[in-house]
């Protein structure tokens, strides 16, 4: 047995996922779950649930001690963070692990240096792998600002060294514009992080996000599993996924692949990552490192055919990966939408109770989502709803099978983003895959003032 019994510390459906992986391999569950997740199918399917707190995530899902409780009542061995929440905060695995139990990731240290991302960029230039131009740390005041700019040349995005989710960036496209965008940036990191450190990269203009899935046990196996283009976005957040980029080619991801699996080999890293690249004018430039399961890593799962949770678990047991790159394929072609519950123009959460759900199916079809009918969508948390994702031989084959899996899928009482993404994939230019990071801003100004 690998452990015992898996505490899944999220909600949703990415707890779900972590569940069923866990179940196929014979380990007992346990749900925890805020005041507000008493009925979630999460809590429902689990083996065992523990409530954890109140409504606010702070007192719930980020609330610590309580989970780190919940683990020692119930006898599980091992902590999976899932995504988001606790899944990148070092001390939370430190406390996990000085507990006695097994945190399903990285170690601390290298959750700790990948979550600054001035840190995490000086590590990836010292193993090799090529950066967007820009400071070569903090940059401590805006003269400072001012010189880093002229030299790398405007326009510059100015981000937040502990940045997530897209906050704490800001675009200058000039000098006079540069000290209102510091200015902004600092405020924003300040609120949403504490930490109000900042970095300057050049802002590419027509970029592409391309991102490298790896997998690393804990005796010097590592293998990567392709890219995954996840171009489409909406205020830097992810709207549409693929695996693989229609820009590239297997020689080009066989080159990045390598770049990236030599690098966390010389690190030492273990377990999940992802390595996150811009690529404009054929050259990848490192972004950023995630040191968890992604949102959209089914696309992964869906070409190359292998279960990422349950790696993550035989890795986190000590089990060696006992495959090498050479016996990673990749065959056919997928897509994964986000399916939020959102106004599909303006984008305001749109909570509530759902009064049908009827999910599509068929061959190709993977609807991961922890929605049900009569299911109250609560108020208080990210809106994902649901990820559809399909796998087909072609490209085009994916997208004819995203259309007919969007159109037979049924999400009533609610707004959700479905209708937006029918009309992506509808659009020539996606259909050509012919998209950057900037596509998907323009697509819907398009459309709103159509
Ligand atoms: P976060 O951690 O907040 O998600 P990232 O560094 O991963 O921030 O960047 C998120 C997105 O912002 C990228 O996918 C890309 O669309 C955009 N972005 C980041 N850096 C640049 C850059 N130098 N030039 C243009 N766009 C960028």
């Amino acid at each position: 047995m690998l452990f015992q019994k898996i505490l899944i510390a999220n909600r949703g459906e990415i707890a779900l996922r972590i569940q069923r992986a866990c179940r196929e391999l014979g380990i007992p569950t346990v749900a925890v779950h805020s005041t507000a997740d008493a009925t979630a199918m999460h809590v429902r399917l689990a083996d065992e649930s523990v409530c954890i707190g109140p409504p606010a995530a702070r007192d719930s899902y980020l609330n610590m001690a309580a989970i780190l409780s919940a683990a020692t009542i119930t006898g599980a061995d091992a902590v999976h963070p899932g995504y988001g929440f606790l899944s990148e905060n070092a001390s939370f695995a430190e406390m996990v692990e000085a507990h006695g139990l097994t945190f399903i990731g990285p170690s601390s240290a290298h959750i700790r240096m990948m979550g600054d991302k001035i840190a995490a960029k000086t590590a990836m230039a010292s193993l090799g792998v090529p950066l967007v131009p820009g400071s070569p740390g903090a940059v401590a005041d805006l003269d400072e600002a001012r010189a880093v700019s002229a030299r790398i040349q405007y326009p510059v995005l100015i981000k937040a060294a502990a940045g997530g989710g897209g906050r704490g960036m800001r675009v200058a496209g000039s000098e006079d514009k540069l000290e209102e965008a510091w200015s902004q940036a600092r405020t924003e990191a300040r609120a949403a992080f504490g930490n109000d450190a900042v970095y300057i990269e050049k802002y590419l203009d027509r970029p592409r996000h391309i991102e490298m899935q790896v997998l690393a046990d804990s005796h010097g196996g590592v293998v990567h599993f392709g890219e995954r283009d996840c171009s489409l976005q909406r205020r830097h957040q992810k709207v549409l996924e693929e695996a693989g980029s229609p820009a590239l080619d297997a020689a080009a991801r066989d080159a990045l692949g390598e770049t990236v699996t030599a690098a966390l080999m010389k690190l030492g890293y273990r377990n999940a990552g992802t390595l996150e690249f811009l690529y404009q004018d054929g050259q990848f430039a490192f972004i950023e490192m995630n040191t968890r399961l992604q949102v959209e890593h089914p696309v992964t799962e869906m070409v190359c055919g292998v279960d990422l949770v349950r790696e993550q678990i035989r890795i986190a047991a000590g089990q060696r990966l006992g495959y090498t790159q050479a016996d990673v394929s990749f065959v056919g072609h997928a897509i994964e939408c986000r399916i939020n519950a959102e106004d599909p123009v303006t984008f305001v959460p749109d909570p509530g109770r759902v009064t049908a759900f009827h999910a599509p199916g068929g061959l190709g079809v993977r609807v991961d989502s922890a929605l049900y009918a009569g299911y109250v969508v609560p108020p208080y948390y990210d809106s994902l709803i649901a990820k559809l994702i399909v796998h087909a031989p072609t490209r085009a084959e994916a997208i004819a099978r995203m259309r007919r899996s969007l159109a037979e899928f049924a999400v009533l009482g609610i707004k959700t983003t479905l209708p937006l993404h029918q009309r992506i994939i509808e659009d020539p230019s996606f259909q050509a895959g012919d998209y950057t990071i900037h596509w998907l801003e323009h697509f819907m100004a398009a459309q709103a003032a159509e």
